[in-house]
C-alpha cells in the first residue's frame, strides 16, 4: 500500500511507453506500490488467458509466439473490462496502447468512464542494450529453473522490436501533439528510474 507521504491528491492515469525490455512492467509495479495505482498490462492479461487455456488464450498464442501484435479489438476489450470493473487512484497502462487505433480507443474509454489521461512517459533505451537485457533475463530464469517467456528469444525479439518501431513508436508523436508526453532515460539503475518516474507522477498531481 502507498504510504501517507505518497498519497496522491487526485487520480492519475499514466501510460508507460517504450519497447519490449525497457522495464515498463517493473516500473509499473513500483508505481503501484508507491502510489496505490493499478497496473493494467495487456501482455500479462494475454499470458494469463494463454496459461488458463481460454478460447481467447488459444486464439492469441501463436501470434504472441511470433512476436506480432494481437488484434486491436481483443486488447481494447480486455482494457475496457478492467477499466469498468476496477476501483483505483488511477491506472498505469503498461504495453497498451500499442497502435494508434488503441490510443484513440483508450481516450474514448476513459472519457466514457469520466476519466482522463494525465501522463504519457516514454522510457528511452538503446535497442542493443535492450536486446541484451531480455536475453539475459531469459538466461537467468532458465539457469534458476524458472519458466522463461516463450517470446524471449532472439528471433521473436527481433519481430517484437520491429512491431514496436512500425506500429507503436508513432504514438510518441501522437501524444506529443496532445502535450501529454514526457520522456526519461531508462538505461540506468531500476531504483533511479523509479525515482525519476515517481517525481514526474507527483509533479503531475501537484
Ligand atoms: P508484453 O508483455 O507487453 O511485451 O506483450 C507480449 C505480447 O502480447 C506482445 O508481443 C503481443 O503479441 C501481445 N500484446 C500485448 N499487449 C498488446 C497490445 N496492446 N496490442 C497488441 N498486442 C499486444
Amino acid at each position: 500500500m502507498a504510504s501517507d507521504a505518497d498519497t496522491l491528491t487526485r487520480t492519475v492515469n499514466v501510460i508507460l511507453l517504450g519497447p519490449p525490455g525497457a522495464g515498463k512492467g517493473t516500473q509499473a509495479k513500483m508505481l503501484e506500490d508507491q502510489f496505490g495505482l493499478v497496473q493494467l498490462s495487456t501482455g500479462d492479461m494475454l499470458r494469463e488467458a494463454k496459461k488458463s487455456g481460454t478460447e481467447l488464450g488459444n486464439r492469441v498464442a501463436a501470434v504472441m509466439e511470433r512476436g506480432e501484435l494481437v488484434t486491436d479489438d481483443i486488447v481494447i476489450g480486455l482494457i475496457e473490462e478492467k477499466l469498468t470493473s476496477s476501483k483505483a487512484n488511477g491506472f498505469i497502462f503498461d504495453g497498451f496502447p500499442r497502435t494508434l487505433a488503441q490510443a484513440d480507443a483508450l481516450g474514448d474509454l476513459l472519457k466514457k468512464n469520466g476519466q482522463k489521461l494525465d501522463l504519457v512517459i516514454e522510457l528511452r533505451v538503446n535497442d542493443q542494450i535492450l536486446v541484451d537485457r531480455i536475453l539475459n533475463r531469459a538466461e537467468e530464469a532458465r539457469a534458476a529453473g524458472q519458466p522463461v517467456r516463450a517470446d524471449d528469444n532472439a528471433e521473436t525479439l527481433a519481430q517484437r522490436l520491429e512491431a514496436y518501431h512500425a506500429q507503436t513508436a508513432p504514438l510518441i508523436d501522437y501524444y506529443a501533439a496532445k502535450g501529454a508526453l514526457q520522456h526519461i532515460d531508462a538505461m540506468g539503475e531500476i531504483k533511479d528510474i523509479a525515482a525519476k518516474l515517481g517525481a514526474i507522477v507527483r509533479t503531475a498531481t501537484g
